[in-house]
């Protein structure tokens, strides 16, 4: 894949409209960080039908999962995929996450985050009832769901550092922990809380857990959006839970035997590849600024645009932009072929497009000079959106490190 085809394009360009005449003019009102952002990410759903695609691909599932638990013999027949149909598929996921970046990543991050791992940990883990329960309304966005693993004492070492436990008492479970930096947390209707079944056993030993709580549910807190340095139209917020019972219907799976690890670490390189595409539409938007500022801003009776300080900072912004392109495009081929990328690949693909969208970012400031610096300048906002990229998801460590185990791992 060279570039979009022809339908891709098309659909790029309904999506810049949309974004011009919905997004773009409420930038400051998103980015103001009290605003959330559900209304207009609900109204982008209704616009291109991608609730009723949602809708039509879980009746699908559910449809093969009750034959299934039904006994009868769904065929695993390997479907003929058409690699262009696929890749068509893949792109149209792709095209929105590229186009809703280049003005309000935090967009992104809030839908991708209730959809994505919310929605998509319920319909990977789940049974059919809990599906039904809680996963349709979060791929249609009617409802909004937060994942939380992360706590106030474990970040990358998401698992070992876990405090949040649950207890059996009779039928039901008693969760007691805190979680905090969770995206839609303060708004969420569905929580996806994962931690650790306190059975007395040693505390490494202990199963992870995950559950699905319910907004209002008794003992559980929403904090307020924490004020933060970009992404503001995403609100991230604490979680603190005491004594809020639960019954074993909440437990997702409803089995402690569900591999709520692998769950977690599926969600790591899904993500991880998302990001990818979000640095793209960032990059994208950043140069494009960049280049027009350098046409336009005259300084010592030139635009700044014909010295070769500035350009040399715009050709290694289109270096950066075409490498994030290639990977997003590869990710799109590897899936169009019905592969999906390793932990590794994922990570790097992660690390490479998080880092150049920084160095992007902040490169373009430098083209704006003082402009860049006021928030009345769009790259000012790009610059701290940015940088949580080479935070969530993974640091930029801990993307190094799942790397090199990768390669360490390869034919030992
Ligand atoms: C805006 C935002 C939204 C988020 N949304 C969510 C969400 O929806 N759900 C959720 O569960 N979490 C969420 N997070 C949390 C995010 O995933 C964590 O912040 C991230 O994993 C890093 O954890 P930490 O902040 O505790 O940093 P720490 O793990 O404390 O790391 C601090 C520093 O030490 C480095 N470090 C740690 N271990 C090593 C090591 N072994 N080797 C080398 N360096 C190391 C890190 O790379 C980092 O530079 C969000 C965070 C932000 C900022």
């Amino acid at each position: 894949m060279i570039d979009w085809s022809e339908q891709g394009l098309m659909m790029r360009d309904a999506f810049r409209k949309f974004v011009d005449s919905e997004i773009a003019p409420n930038i400051e009102e998103l980015e103001h960080g009290d605003t959330p952002p559900y209304d207009v990410l609900r109204k982008m759903y209704k616009t291109f039908g991608i609730d009723d695609v949602a809708r039509a691909r879980f009746e699908k599932q559910i449809a093969r999962d009750k034959r299934i638990a039904a006994g009868e013999a769904v065929e695993e027949r390997k479907k003929e995929v058409d690699p262009e149909e696929a890749a068509e598929a893949a792109a149209m996921q792709i095209i929105p996450i590229i186009e809703l970046c280049r003005y309000s990543p935090g967009l992104i991050t809030a839908m991708g985050v209730s959809m994505g791992l919310a929605g998509g940990s319920i319909m990977s883990k789940g049974t059919i009832r809990q599906k039904e329960r809680w996963g349709l309304d979060l791929l249609t966005l009617d409802k909004i769901g937060a994942w939380a693993i992360t706590e106030p004492g474990s970040g990358s070492d998401a698992f070992g550092g876990m405090k949040s436990v649950a207890r059996r008492d009779g039928d039901e479970y008693v969760l007691n922990g805190s979680k905090t930096f969770i995206t839609n947390g303060p708004y969420a209707d569905t929580i996806i809380f994962i931690c650790k079944l306190d059975d007395g056993g040693p505390v490494e030993e202990r199963k992870v857990l995950t559950f699905v709580l319910e907004k209002g549910t008794p003992g559980l807190v929403q904090s307020k959006p924490l004020r933060k340095m970009g992404m503001h139209s995403s609100p991230t917020g604490e979680l603190f839970l005491e004594d809020v019972r639960v019954p074993k219907e909440n437990l997702l799976g409803e089995t402690e035997e569900s591999p709520s690890r692998e769950g977690a670490k599926d969600n790591f390189s899904t993500e991880r590849s998302g990001v990818a595409a979000m640095a793209l539409g960032i990059v994208e938007q950043a140069l494009k600024l960049s280049v027009e500022y350098a046409r336009t801003r005259v300084q010592f009776g030139k635009p700044i645009g014909e010295y070769q300080l500035i350009q040399l900072k715009l050709a290694k912004m289109e270096v950066a932009r075409m490498n994030i392109q290639n990977m997003v495009f590869r990710h799109i081929e590897m899936v169009a072929h019905g592969r999906r990328p390793s932990l590794a690949e994922a990570s790097a693909m992660k690390l490479y497009a998080a880092q150049a969208c920084m160095e992007v970012c902040l490169e373009a400031v430098q083209v704006f000079g003082g402009n860049g610096y006021m928030s009345e300048y769009q790259v000012e906002q790009l610059c701290r959106d940015a940088k949580v990229l080479q935070i969530y998801a993974g640091t930029d460590e801990m993307q190094t490190i799942h790397i090199a185990r990768g390669l360490l791992q390869e034919g030992a």
